[in-house]
């Protein structure tokens, strides 16, 4: 009998809502829920703006939630005291996309790496916080030389493990990687992500991977949620979603993504994303995602879709997926143009 696998992270109907005047309310994240497993990859996926960086901020606690809650270990995240966040702190970490900025111009490397170990007095002499910050630069591929430079001094790639560095520094068990490649060159892309794998291997460490782009996640995660405008609209492992996506957005971002083969690329079929994300400040009714959905009928304007389990561990948001919606005569599915 396999064992079921232990949640670490529980996000329940989290919502975080930005007031922007005049009455008006931003809806950066409205009602997401999932389960993070301990040592698993989770990706989350969409277009810029689709309120993913929002969620991870969220649940790291930098921003604080408008409902729902987000458990980690069991223990609330939005409603704990300053020492018990202290202490969730050197737990959960994050990285961020844009290496550069996050990490400060003016400090070396080895006071950017010791700070939270400082914060944290973690190491009562010098010499063993030197010995630490020396460790953790040969752990994501630096050496103790580049202790004394400054940022500039690095690449783009250097720059990113220099940051990786820093949030293993309290020895967390959860990172939340924020579009941790998309300010990499492709060719570098490929070596941060075997980065995060190996380091995820030796340290028993647990992801959320939020990304906007599908080819490369679909390599670090075991599952995948995809989100759109605030929502979850679909939430499977890696490979059935690559193989059997069951959400037009999921179909339409798997079908961006360009085939090495020429020959493959010049006859496959494509289905297209028409128009802009719509505004989360004044979102679509029923169905989020109708506006751009090359198969949305007159109820994907009524009624919003429930979340359904097709298939073991498959969910989807979409009511060509709802038999008792799709039993309904008046509901035609719509031939798709490609
Ligand atoms: Fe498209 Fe309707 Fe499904 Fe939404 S519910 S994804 S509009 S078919």
């Amino acid at each position: 009998m396999t064992e079921s696998p232990s949640v670490l992270l529980s996000v329940k109907n989290l919502k975080r809502h930005f007031d922007v005047g005049k009455g008006k309310t931003l809806k950066a994240v409205d009602g997401l829920s999932f389960d993070v497993y301990k040592g698993e990859t989770f990706g989350l996926v969409g277009e810029s703006g689709c309120g993913k960086s929002t969620a991870g901020r969220t649940i790291l606690g930098l921003y604080n939630n408008t409902d729902g809650e987000v458990l980690f270990e069991g223990e609330n995240v939005h409603g704990m005291n300053d020492k018990e966040r202290q202490k969730f702190l050197k737990k959960m970490q994050m990285v961020f996309q844009d290496p550069y900025a996050s990490l400060n111009p003016r400090s070396t490397v080895f006071e950017i790496i010791a700070e939270p170990m400082e914060i944290h007095k973690m190491y009562s002499s010098k010499k063993e916080l030197r010995k630490r910050v020396h460790e953790l630069l040969e752990d994501v591929g630096l050496n103790r030389d580049h202790a004394n430079r400054y940022p500039h001094e690095f690449s783009g790639g250097q720059r990113q493990r220099i940051g990786i560095a820093r949030a293993l520094a309290l020895d967390p068990e959860f990172i939340i990687a924020d579009e941790p490649i998309s300010a990499l060159d492709v060719s570098v892309q490929a070596q941060v992500v075997m980065l995060f794998q190996r380091l995820q291997r030796e340290k028993g460490l647990t992801y959320l991977f939020i990304a906007h782009d599908l080819s490369m996640v679909k390599y670090i995660s075991d599952r995948i949620g995809v989100m759109y405008l605030g929502h979850l609209v679909e939430l499977t492992t890696s490979d059935q979603l690559y193989n059997k996506p069951l959400h037009p957005y999921t179909e339409a971002l798997l079908s961006a993504i360009p085939i090495p083969d020429p020959d493959i690329e010049e006859s496959r079929e494509r289905i297209l994303l028409e128009g802009e994300l719509p505004s989360p400040i004044e979102p679509p009714s029923g169905c989020v995602f109708r506006t751009r959905c090359a198969y949305a009928m007159d109820v994907c304007a009524e009624r919003k879709p429930q979340w359904l389990e097709k298939e073991e561990d498959h969910f989807v948001a979409c009511h060509l997926h709802d038999e008792t919606i799709m039993k309904d005569s008046r509901n035609p599915r719509k031939q798709v143009q490609v």
